[in-house]
């Protein structure tokens, strides 16, 4: 039957990790599904995934990995004993290899909406009165609109890369973080206004594989969100990498022929002129609300263009949510799929879990930079009395023997109670060993559970184990 007059219990707008999750958890659920995308891969091909799975984390981590590995060889191998002179980097072959991955993984969703029972509707939906929903059909023989109903509606329409007068993308020589996931050769000198989580990522990629590399960033401050010790020592570290971060920065135009850019700025150092193969602007994302229609149907956008939501996610409209990028929060793909599934479940009439005050954050530089809850300064400001323990990788067997010995583990907790607060981790694996903290801190544990828990030897959890011995000054190799 064609979905056109149709109605379903629910109707998901977006097939991102926020939309898709929800429509698979509100099928498990029991309750008639459909979920509406109108992305269209490389190929002209419709696809899920959203931002995530097509042109963000999957396909900045496929590059990160390889990069690593080139880095790697050139610099560390023959600390190891292995000796691989003239090693080389095949661009196109390492694009196509994160384009089979992507692949895989949009495929994939189709395949998971199927087995679920989820309708996709491949098209771009707009909001209409009394819960409908037009479609506007993509990449098929019919583009006609055609409408549908549901007893409740999630937006998950997600974000868009933000743009910046002076710097206007023109997906040639200046890009967003799209085309930068897509440069076919080495760029020799690479611009990126934004030392954010992107700007540190895609710098990393492109500096280990060649690029003299300047991150131009307004702010004073590195990675202010960051804990202060973690983030300076970062920021040493990422400098000893060859990334040129410049603080301060604020680029106040662009002019580019079809061979450079040049980069007008103003630093604390005074005007000064820049000269670029390919500028890289990641100066944030904004959320994407330009199909909704959400004027038309009066539904409530905050000051900065977000779908106004409460802490349920409910939106002004009586049966219709929001989750993901779209609205409030920090925009990580597992913040949008875990609201994704606490709104299916509040939808079937059940409980649903979402706790913000403990979401993982993790860059993936090299070392990556972890932490949950929060940080010194956070803490100092609130006034609140904490312990803190700290145990470095220079220290940890394990590390020793991978030879990644940078960063540390630091743990604070509650003076008077032990109960952990923040996690902070730059280190090797840091994404991997944050999990550790966030479940201790889902079960409100104490840094005294951590000290308690038998973490297997040699290993990089360790780390953790001391750091949480340090909080009561016991820690046993430092
Ligand atoms: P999206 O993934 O943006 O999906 C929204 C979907 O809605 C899109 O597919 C869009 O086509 C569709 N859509 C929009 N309007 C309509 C409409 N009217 N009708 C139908 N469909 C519509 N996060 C992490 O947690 N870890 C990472 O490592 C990470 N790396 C990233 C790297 C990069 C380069 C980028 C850009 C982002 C990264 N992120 C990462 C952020 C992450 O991608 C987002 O937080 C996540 O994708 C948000 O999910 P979402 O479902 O809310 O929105
Ligand atoms: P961001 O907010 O992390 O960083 C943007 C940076 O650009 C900030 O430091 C900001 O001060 C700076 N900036 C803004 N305007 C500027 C200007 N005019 N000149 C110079 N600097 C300027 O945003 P992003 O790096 O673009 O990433 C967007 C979002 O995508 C992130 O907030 C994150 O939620 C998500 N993301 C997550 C991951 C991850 O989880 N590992 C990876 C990539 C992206």
């Amino acid at each position: 039957m064609e979905p056109a007059n149709r109605k379903f219990d629910v109707v998901v707008i977006g097939g991102g990790p926020g939309g898709y999750v929800a429509a698979i958890r509100c099928a498990q659920l029991g309750l008639s599904t459909a979920c509406i995308e109108g992305w269209l891969n490389e190929s002209g091909k419709p696809a899920l995934g959203g931002t995530c799975l097509n042109v963000g984390c999957i396909p900045s981590k496929a590059l990160l990995d390889s990069s690593h590995h080139y880095s790697f060889i050139r610099h560390e191998a023959a600390e190891h004993g292995i000796n691989a002179p003239g090693a080389t980097v095949d661009v196109n072959r390492m694009l196509a290899r994160k384009n089979r991955i992507v692949q895989g993984f949009t495929q994939g969703v189709a395949g998971l909406l199927r087995k679920n029972k989820v309708e996709w509707l491949q098209g771009f939906g707009k909001l209409l009165p009394d819960r409908q929903v037009e479609v506007t059909p993509v990449a098929q023989e019919s583009t006609q609109p055609y409408t549908v109903a549901a007893a409740h509606i999630i937006i998950a329409t997600g974000s868009v890369p933000a743009r910046i007068p002076p710097a206007p993308v023109d997906n040639e020589l200046i890009v967003d973080s799209t085309g930068a996931l897509a440069f076919t050769d080495v760029p020799r000198r690479l611009g990126i206004i934004g030392a954010g989580v992107i700007g540190l990522e895609l710098g990393s990629v492109w500096n280990r594989l060649g690029s003299k590399v300047v991150v131009l960033e307004a702010l004073t401050e590195f990675l202010p969100t960051a804990d202060r010790q973690i983030a300076g020592e970062a920021e040493k570290i990422l400098r000893n990498q060859g990334l040129d971060i410049r603080l301060g920065a604020k680029v106040t135009g662009t002019a580019s022929n079809n061979r450079e850019v040049t980069v007008n700025l103003e630093s604390p150092e005074g005007k000064q002129q820049l000269a670029v193969d390919r500028l890289i602007v990641a100066v944030g994302r904004r959320p994407n609300t330009a199909r909704l229609g959400a004027a038309d149907v009066g539904l409530k956008l905050d000051e900065s263009g977000f779908v106004d939501v409460d802490d349920n996610c409910r939106t002004n409209l009586p049966g219709v949510f929001a989750i993901g990028d779209v609205v409030r929060g920090p925009m990580l793909a597992h913040k949008a799929s875990e609201e994704g599934i606490a709104v299916a479940e509040r939808i079937a009439g059940r409980h649903g879990h979402m706790n913000y005050g403990n979401i993982p954050w993790v860059i993936y530089t090299w070392p990556e930079i972890a932490w949950a809850g929060r940080t010194e300064q956070e803490l100092k400001a609130a006034g609140v009395e904490y312990r803190a323990g700290a145990f470095p990788f220079a220290a940890s067997g394990r590390a020793k023997a991978m030879g990644e010995t940078g960063g540390q583990v630091k743990i604070l907790s509650d003076s008077n109670t032990d109960r952990i607060l923040g996690v902070h981790i730059l280190g090797p694996n840091a994404s991997e060993l944050i999990a550790e903290a966030v479940l201790a801190m889902e079960f409100e544990g104490s840094a005294e559970d951590i000290a308690l828990t038998i973490h297997a030897h040699p290993t990089l959890a360790e780390a953790m184990h001391e750091a949480a011995l340090g909080v009561d000054h016991r820690s046993l190799h430092i």
